[in-house]
């Protein structure tokens, strides 16, 4: 008997089926037994009356695999319409083990850590299954777009780069064959490249970005909507493109993802195939949220987080739309590319699409002459050397031509109303996870944890330390005299951020003395600068006064100055302002594990 899938069930009424599935709960009323079945279409209810049956499976945890023929009836209590009752059940794969998470409830109510610790059981989880499936439904309908409507060719572009395609600092860098290269952030230079091949180019890239903050719309690698075509007339032919591309996925997904759209509430962004998203100018996008706000955001070169949402709240009560194009962005916020306005040399013909209060999407027009790139870069201070195969294709012949990038998480987010990007991301990687995971190194984090796993490493190599508790003390001379020390035998412990990077390194230095950053920079091979202490708080858990000369534990580089040695007794705050550790310099060495330098002053 061939099997028959849970949204089939309905056009089998009083007939016999074979049903296949997962066990996804059981519930027991009195003399029935409801076990509800999933499979990839949703669920169906079998009700179990027969003792021999019911004692069969009742052991079972969900997620064992089961294979069912019984007969279909039609049902008025159950929202799923039918029902499978006089069951015949075969186990296929029993499973006993009570899965780690509630992922068979309608809703996990647990948060997202939580859910994100148990990433590949939870996705079993009906909402979140639907969040995917919706997403694959709307990768398929910007490839149809793409493809049947706009007449663009898929291209395929290249993700480990030999050097940054746009400068910037948000890069990964990867060690291939002992060579220096870099993870791509998008396929910019390759679209343009394609534009010269095919005109009108699309593809679904995977991109990286090594964003150091945590914030509910960054990921570490995602993927990205990439267009480019040639041959406009007029560059607002690109943000045509672009709202009929999202136009026409939303009708996509209210066609073929409706019932996962109801699965997540109906809470889909509103944006009518017959309403136009109004198009504002960077300085009239402005003028509106100071004048809807009173906050005076005008002579700031972007749009505030709260501006965005603002924006999108105004169009939403306007025009009964969520979404708005912002054009006309200033120079310095755009990138060497961007092709100049031709009314005021400070703005570019470039845009913004804001969807439901944040950004999914940049695009505009780009230079087309050699000349002109050669312009946007130096005016950008960027070295043409490293674009040479780039600026090639300027050198033999590009059409006036541009088009836009758009983030698949972020599109996901913002169309479902997602609270935070990891919901749209399979396996989100973030500072503190890679792919789904947490970073699993040695990690410490927060005072007291640091503090017990320095004093545990001691007291398992047997170095005698003395601890102490006392105020927390501002400068080093104070430190000394509360540890009854000499200044120089204090440590101090810096964190410091590479400008390029933004990766953290910890230098620590004897009390008395300067940390000289320039010799730090060249030690290290970029500039660096103090990091923020409340940065250093949200990722550690340190307060500036605490941090111990530890930086191993933090999984950070750890620098110590040569002049440590010279002292026979070290002395340092061990997580918290108020605790200090004194200990041998020789023991200390031993557990630190430095690398050194002389870099103070
Ligand atoms: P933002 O200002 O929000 O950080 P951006 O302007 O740096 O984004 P672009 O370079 O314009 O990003 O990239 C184009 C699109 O790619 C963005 O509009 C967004 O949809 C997506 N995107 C960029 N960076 C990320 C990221 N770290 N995580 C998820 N999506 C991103
Ligand atoms: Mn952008």
């Amino acid at each position: 008997m061939q099997r028959v899938l849970a949204k089939e069930l309905i056009h089998y009424i009083d007939k016999q089926v074979h049903v296949r599935g997962w066990l996804n709960n059981l519930r027991t009323f009195g003399k029935l037994t409801f076990l509800l079945l999933r499979d990839r279409t949703g669920l169906s209810q079998i009700i179990i009356e027969d003792i021999e049956t019911k004692k069969k499976i009742s052991h079972l945890q969900p997620g064992s695999i089961l294979s069912i023929h019984g007969q279909v009836v039609a049902s008025h209590s159950s929202h799923l319409k039918v029902e499978i009752i006089n069951p015949i059940i075969t186990v296929e794969n029993t499973i006993l083990e009570i899965p780690p998470i509630e992922y068979y409830k309608p809703e996990i109510h647990s948060d997202l850590e939580f859910v994100l610790d148990h990433r590949p059981i939870a996705l079993r989880n009906r909402e979140l299954q639907a969040v995917f499936k919706i997403q694959a439904e709307i990768a398929h309908a910007y490839r149809l777009y793409m493809h049947d409507t706009v007449q663009a060719a898929e291209y395929f572009a290249p993700n480990i780069l030999g050097a940054s395609s746009e400068g910037g600092a948000e890069f990964f860098n990867v060690d291939y064959f002992g060579y220096p290269a870099t993870l791509a952030q998008s396929s910019q230079l390759y679209k343009q490249i394609m534009v010269g091949v095919n005109e009108r180019v699309f593809a679904l890239m995977p991109f990286f970005r090594a964003e150091p903050s945590q914030t509910s719309r960054h990921l570490s690698e995602g993927k990205q909507f990439e267009f480019e075509m040639g041959f406009f007339n007029h560059w607002h032919e690109i943000l045509d493109i672009q709202e009929g591309c999202i136009k026409f996925i939303l009708s996509y997904l209210h066609e073929h993802a409706k019932i996962e759209i109801e699965i997540l509430g109906n809470k889909i962004i509103q944006a009518p195939s017959n309403v136009p998203f109004p198009r504002l100018t960077f300085k009239e996008a402005q003028e509106l949220y100071y004048e809807r706000t009173g906050v005076d955001e005008r002579h700031e070169p972007d749009l505030s987080p709260a501006a965005e949402r603002e924006l999108c709240s105004w169009a939403l009560e306007k025009y009964g739309t969520e979404l708005v194009f912002v054009i006309d962005w200033q120079t310095a916020k755009r990138p060497f590319y961007a092709y100049p306005s031709d009314e005021d040399p400070h703005l570019t013909n470039t845009f913004d699409l804001l969807c439901g209060g944040t950004e999914i999407t940049s695009g505009g027009q780009r230079r087309h002459t050699h000349a002109s790139m050669l312009e946007g870069l130096k005016m950008k201070g960027m070295d043409s050397s490293s674009f040479t195969d780039y600026l090639s294709i300027f050198k033999y012949g590009m059409p006036p031509h541009g088009g836009f990038g758009m983030g698949l998480e972020r599109l996901t987010m913002t169309l479902l109303k997602l609270k935070n990007i990891r919901e749209a991301s399979l396996f989100p990687s973030d500072t503190k996870r890679i792919a789904g995971n947490r970073i699993k190194a040695n990690i410490f984090f927060g005072a007291e944890n640091i503090r017990n796993e320095i004093i545990r490493l001691c007291h398992k190599h047997n170095l005698p330390i003395e601890h102490l508790t006392h105020e927390a003390t501002p400068t080093s001379p104070d430190s000394a005299r509360v540890r009854n020390v000499k200044i120089e035998e204090g440590i101090k412990a810096l964190i410091l951020r590479g400008k390029s990077s933004k990766k953290n390194y910890q230098f620590n230095i004897p009390a008395h003395l300067k940390l000289d950053t320039k010799v730090a920079s060249d030690l290290i091979g970029e500039k660096c600068e103090f990091e923020d202490p409340a940065v250093i708080l949200e990722r550690f858990g340190l307060q500036v006064g605490g941090v111990p000369p530890f930086g191993n534990l933090l999984n950070l580089d750890n620098y110590f100055d040569e002049s440590i040695k010279t002292q026979s007794r070290a002395a340092f705050n061990c997580g918290l302002p108020t605790e200090s550790i004194i200990m041998s310099s020789k023991d200390l060495i031993a557990i630190a594990d430095p690398k050194w330098g002389r870099f103070s002053k």
